[in-house]
Parts: C-alpha cells; sequence; structure tokens
C-alpha cells in the first residue's frame, strides 16, 4: 500500500540514545534541555530570532490570535485545513474568506482590500503546500489598514523568501509539526513572532502565563512540547536537508513524467527556496479527478484531497461564495510524496493516473 504520505523515521536507535537524557535526568516536560536544544538548532539553521515550541501547530494559531488581542473579523483564506478557520472562530473571532489565486492557490492579496470593513482585525493567511503567500503585498495592506498579519505556515519548515526564513514574515508564524508534515515531532510545532516583546508575550501564554512558580502575567495555557516531542525532533533535524533533496526529485520525476498531460501543477512564488512538502496536480473537472482516484486506490494507492472541501462549505463557516477556491478544491490531488518512494511507484502512479486522464 502506498499513502498520501509516510512519516520519516531514522533508525530507532538514535531517538532511543536522545531520549535517554530525558530518562537520566527524570526530566520528561516542562521545557528541559531537549526542547530547549530543539528550539536553539532551528533558530540556528534558519537565521530565526524567536522560536516557541509548542505541543501541536493548532494551539500556536489560536495563541496568535488570542496574544494580539485580536477581537472581531479576520480576513483568511478558504483553501486552508479546518484549523485555520477553526481557530478564528474558537477564539470568538469572525472569519471572512477571501478567495484564492487560481494558479498559487495562496489567498489572493488583490482581493483583500475590498473585504476590509470597520472590524477587520488582522489577516490569518496560510502558505498553501509550502509555497509563500505574497508577502509583500499583504504587508502594505497591513500595514495601510493596520492590520495583524499571522501566517499559518504548517506546511512551511525550510522555506526560504528572499533567502529569509519564511517563519520571519508577519507578526506571527506558526509551523506544525505533526507525523504526516515534512519535519515531525510526532505532535508537535511552533510560533514564532517577530520581535521580543511579542516573544515574551507570547512565551507567558503557551505556559500558563506563569511569572515564575507562584506568580502569573496574566491568563495563559498549556501548549508546551515535551521533552519526548524534543527528542524526536532531534532525531529528525539533522535529515531534514536530505528529506527535502529526496521530495526534491521525487517531485521533478512526476512533473516530467506527467507534463504533457492535461495536469495543472501549482506554481511556487518567486525567489523561493521551496520544500518540495506536496505535489497537488490539478484536474479539468471532479469526474476525472474521481476516475483517478478509484484507478489508484484499485492498485493499493491512496493519494488524499487535500484541501477538501473549501472552507467556506464546512457548516458552522457557511454563508461566503468563493468560486476559484470551491472549483479548485473538487479538482485537486495530493499525490504520494515520502522519503523513500522509489522512482518505480512514481512510474506506476504516473501510468494509472494517464491512463485513467486519456
Ligand atoms: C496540519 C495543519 C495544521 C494543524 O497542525 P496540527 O499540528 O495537526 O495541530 C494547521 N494548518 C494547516 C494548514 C495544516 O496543514
Amino acid at each position: 500500500m502506498i499513502h498520501v504520505t509516510k512519516t520519516f523515521l531514522p533508525d530507532q536507535k538514535e531517538y532511543n540514545a536522545i531520549l535517554k537524557k530525558a530518562w537520566d535526568t527524570s526530566w520528561i516536560t516542562n521545557r528541559g534541555d531537549l526542547v530547549k536544544k530543539l528550539e536553539n538548532q532551528i533558530k540556528e539553521k534558519y537565521h530565526i530570532d524567536h522560536i516557541i515550541a509548542t505541543t501541536n501547530g493548532t494551539l500556536p494559531l489560536q495563541l496568535a490570535i488570542k496574544g494580539l488581542g485580536l477581537r472581531g473579523e479576520i480576513i483568511t483564506t478558504p483553501f486552508s485545513y479546518i484549523a485555520t478557520a477553526s481557530s478564528i472562530v474558537w477564539e470568538n473571532c469572525k472569519p471572512v474568506f477571501v478567495d484564492i489565486d487560481r494558479e498559487t492557490y495562496n489567498i489572493d492579496a488583490t482581493k483583500i482590500e475590498a473585504a476590509i470593513t470597520e472590524d477587520t482585525k488582522a489577516i490569518i493567511a496560510t502558505h498553501v503546500f509550502g509555497n509563500p503567500c505574497d508577502v509583500e503585498a499583504i504587508e502594505g495592506i497591513a500595514n495601510k489598514h493596520g492590520l495583524k498579519t499571522i501566517y499559518d505556515a504548517a506546511h512551511a519548515f525550510g522555506v526560504e523568501h528572499k533567502g529569509k526564513s519564511i517563519f520571519s514574515y508577519g507578526d506571527i508564524s506558526t509551523c506544525s509539526f505533526h507525523a504526516t508534515k515534512i519535519f515531525h515531532t510526532g505532535e508537535g510545532g511552533a510560533l514564532f513572532a517577530n520581535n521580543e516583546t511579542l516573544h515574551e508575550h507570547m512565551y507567558h501564554l503557551h505556559n500558563f502565563g506563569h511569572n515564575g512558580p507562584e506568580a502569573f502575567h496574566g491568563l495563559g495555557i498549556n501548549a508546551k512540547m515535551s521533552e519526548l516531542q524534543g527528542a524526536m525532533g532531534l532525531t529528525i533535524l539533522p535529515y531534514i536537508d536530505q528529506i527535502i533533496e529526496k521530495r526534491k526529485a521525487a517531485y521533478a520525476h512526476y512533473k516530467e513524467l506527467l507534463k504533457n498531460t492535461s495536469l495543472g501543477f501549482q506554481k511556487i512564488l518567486e525567489n523561493t527556496k521551496y520544500n518540495y512538502s506536496y505535489i497537488p496536480v490539478l484536474f479539468e473537472n471532479e469526474a476525472q479527478l474521481l476516475r483517478v482516484i478509484e484507478g489508484l486506490n484499485h492498485a493499493n494507492i491512496f493519494p488524499r484531497r487535500y484541501f477538501y472541501p473549501a472552507l467556506n462549505m464546512v457548516n458552522y463557516l457557511q454563508g461566503q461564495e468563493m468560486p476559484i477556491a470551491e472549483s479548485i478544491s473538487k479538482r485537486i490531488l495530493c499525490l504520494p510524496l515520502f522519503y523513500d518512494l522509489t522512482k518505480e511507484q512514481i512510474e506506476t502512479i504516473s501510468i494509472i493516473i494517464k491512463e485513467k486522464l486519456s
């Protein structure tokens, strides 16, 4: 069976060797040496000033909304994972969708201004499949209208734009280190704030608001990463460049084999060092997509309709029409892409797709 993704795991001995440090000290959570070491390694590798490791990739989105004190309308994308929009609702704000660009699948920055009202407080945009949003255009709009920007960079580990880590854009960026993501800690994530004051505020927020053992800065919650997760991160991080290289080769192989077909591919923003975290292909219509899925499933291959449905079609988010996101979400499919996917497997998958297309 071939699934859309497969969690990268090196030799278990490597994990055990790092985990032993937690055993030796009986310190398995509350920001021990392993989590701090992981944070430092990520900061150094990607030249980032601030990071807070978290227990998953959803809490940092909720923390960002809470920590920036947002109340009211938040402009966001209808083409993302549910966590982007559910976090807005969970924090008692109102998601206002802006449709996406047909080629990049990211929020269409040229349509944002028309959606701004007196109640708009922020923009939360997703770097869809790791492809950076038009961060310059969004920054310009945010500055002009006094809005905060949060980037859901759950897919974007290792991505750079104009020579800078994608995590350094916006007031806050968040990432997911879930087992299905390109870099993972089993469950996990991170929050990246763009200045020291905001970082400190977010840091308190993620640890119950603690100011020492007996005092509090204010309201907080528990979003801490454990040492067990930290150990997993330290095991995987040394492989990340290799993981991206392997995916890059697989991505190129798919594109070569599928180039003379009617399939569409995502357009990656210029000046980007991409991470090849997904290979989405766009069909002409949903019937074609369903035929291909059926053919692949028959051969025990399980791609994923990602993202489907468009978020404005989810029951508690309904009421705004997003024609482009709705159309693309019905026609897009993420093909299997992971570290040890072989050339032969890519060929098999491509042959089935081409057969079903014709
Ligand atoms: C995976 C994902 C999340 C949520 O991350 P978790 O670690 O699963 O909580 C949020 N946004 C996007 C775009 C994602 O793909």
